[in-house]
């Protein structure tokens, strides 16, 4: 079967960008993988990974001929990007993305995209806490959802070629508009995240609890939200500036609800907690039937062996 592109450029070669890499060559979706990274360190360790046939520093060999180009570097790069890399598209190439933000990539990199050439952003749900070319993997994106918000007019032939690359990278494919892309993503990623690290930095913060028992602690619910709370500082500083919006109106309402928990608990309304609590339940089984995540007890993680003499 023939390659589905003959040159795909992966501008970033980091988690995501690496996770496409290998998942392209399992599926021989590309001829040819070219991966871009700015410092050398990251190049280095992309080359000894070795998920590209190709790697640069500079952006002209990297986007020279190919066929698909795909941003994969912090959101705030991407206006930058896009108009660094405009005089080197190939006319009827399509430049995507991987960002956790879609409005503001359509605003920022959409203008610098030269007609002839066929912008299709997109956003695929997946990701670890990790970070860097050594952390990418081909599963990633198995079973996983890629939201594609394709601007109005975007050519309908360019949308499906995106929707079939994304499938054969083992994804489920939507397309939706990107405004309410933000806002879905405010709610099931952004204010997740934001919730925890505000929850690690409280407890990092506090002044009657030591820091040795925060940590030695950790297991009673503390600790999932310090595997969020390590995802990278770049990136999710990124999400937040460019997602202001939906992330503020989503958090209003949070602030409201986290509210009526604190009156129930004051005013020791216990059923309105139970009632709550097992809302929630239903929601995360949902998650599980749905194939979105494990049933197994604590994520199907195996708990470390305690250290000796602990
Ligand atoms: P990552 O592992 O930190 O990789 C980022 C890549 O971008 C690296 O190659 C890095 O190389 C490069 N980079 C960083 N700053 C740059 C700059 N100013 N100019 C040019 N290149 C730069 O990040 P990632 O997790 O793959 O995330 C990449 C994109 O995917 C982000 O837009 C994010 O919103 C989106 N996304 C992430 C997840 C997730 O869970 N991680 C999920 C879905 C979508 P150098 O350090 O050498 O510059």
């Amino acid at each position: 079967m023939a390659a589905m592109f003959e040159k795909v450029a992966l501008i970033g070669v980091g988690l995501i960008g690496s996770s496409m890499a290998h998942a392209i060559k399992r599926g021989k979706l590309a001829s040819h993988v070219s991966g871009y990274a700015r410092r050398a360190e990251t190049l280095e360790k992309a080359r000894k990974v070795g998920f590209a046939d190709s790697l640069y520093d500079t952006l002209e060999p990297v986007v020279k001929d190919a066929d698909l180009v795909v941003l994969a570097t912090p959101v705030g790069t991407y206006g930058e990007l896009a108009k660094d890399i405009a005089p080197y598209l190939k006319k009827g190439a399509i430049v995507s993305d991987v960002g956790s933000v879609k409005s503001a990539v359509i605003r920022d990199a959409g203008p610098h995209i030269p007609a002839g050439v066929h912008f299709v952003p997109a956003h695929p749900i997946a990701g670890t806490e990790q970070s860097g070319p050594e952390a990418g993997f081909a599963e990633l994106f198995d079973g996983r959802w890629c939201i594609l918000t394709p601007p109005a007019g975007t050519d309908a032939a360019a949308i499906e070629k995106l929707k079939s690359f994304w499938q054969a990278l083992g994804s489920q494919v939507d397309v939706m508009d990107a405004h309410h892309h933000d806002l879905v993503l405010a709610i099931t990623s952004h204010v997740p995240h934001l919730i925890a690290y505000n929850i690690v930095g409280t407890a990092a913060d506090l002044e009657t609890v030591t820091q040795s028992e925060v940590i030695k602690y950790s297991a009673g619910g503390f600790r999932d939200f310090t595997r969020i709370a390590a995802s990278d500082p770049t990136m999710w500083r990124d999400v937040f500036l460019n997602n202001r919006e939906a992330v503020l109106e989503m958090l209003t309402r949070f602030n409201e609800d986290l509210s009526a928990l604190q009156r129930a608990i004051r005013w020791g309304d216990g059923d309105a907690l139970f009632n709550l609590f097992t809302r929630t339940r239903a929601i995360r089984r949902s998650i599980i039937s749905a194939g979105q995540d494990s049933a197994a007890p604590n994520f199907g993680r195996i708990p470390p062996k305690p250290e000796k003499n602990q």
